[in-house]
């Protein structure tokens, strides 16, 4: 009988774990899930409740915006922890830690992050993605500050996520607004 390795179970396959704020969900993060899935058989989607953080949208919210946006994709699932990550991800069957990097500013905080992991679990190991040239400008927080100024947001997050965070802003839900000199 073949003994399965961690991160092997039978059913589950290779499994990647990737943890962040989600506040909201990008297409940044998306790109990242999906060229992910071409190398696990699971990717879980782990959102982590930092109050700290002080984010925008609840942890439900981000999980029901994250759940709708892969329901027709069982690879995908949606969770969320609070603590460390490595105790979350000792919890799982998961094999890495999966993030992504845009520019040299990501780097630092990521290289501490997954160097601090691996001190405290010598067995994880940290799984940077390059972004992808049409998201490497995209960030949750910009997208949130351009979103609250009424900016349009369409094609760098998933309609669902638009209309969320025109809700949040209590902007107008329908189409662009016209603006005119004469407004
Ligand atoms: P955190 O608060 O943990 O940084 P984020 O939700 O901001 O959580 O990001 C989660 C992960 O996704 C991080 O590794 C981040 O670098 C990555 N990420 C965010 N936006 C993009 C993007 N546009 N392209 C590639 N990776 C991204």
């Amino acid at each position: 009988m073949v003994k399965m390795k961690k991160g092997e179970d039978k059913n589950m396959g290779k499994v990647a774990i990737y943890p962040g704020s989600f506040d909201p969900m990008t297409y940044g993060h998306i790109d990242i899930v999906e060229r992910a899935l071409e190398i696990f058989d699971k990717v879980i989607i782990a959102i982590a409740e930092n109050e700290e953080k002080r984010p925008l949208f609840s942890v439900e919210e981000r999980l029901q915006m994250v759940r709708a946006f892969f329901e027709d994709t069982p690879k995908v699932i949606a969770d969320s922890f609070k603590g460390l990550l490595v105790e979350y991800v000792a919890k799982t069957n998961a094999i890495v830690i999966l993030r992504g990097l845009r520019a040299t500013s990501d780097f630092e905080y990521e290289f501490h992050m997954a160097s601090m992991n691996r001190s405290l679990n010598t067995h994880l190991d940290t799984l940077f993605m390059m972004t992808s040239k049409d998201y490497f400008f995209v960030s949750s927080r910009t997208i949130k500050e351009v979103a609250r100024l009424g900016g349009g947001v369409e094609g760098l997050v998933p309609d669902l996520v638009v209309r969320r965070l025109k809700e949040k802003f209590k902007l107008p839900v329908t189409k662009k607004k016209q603006i005119r000199w004469d407004d």
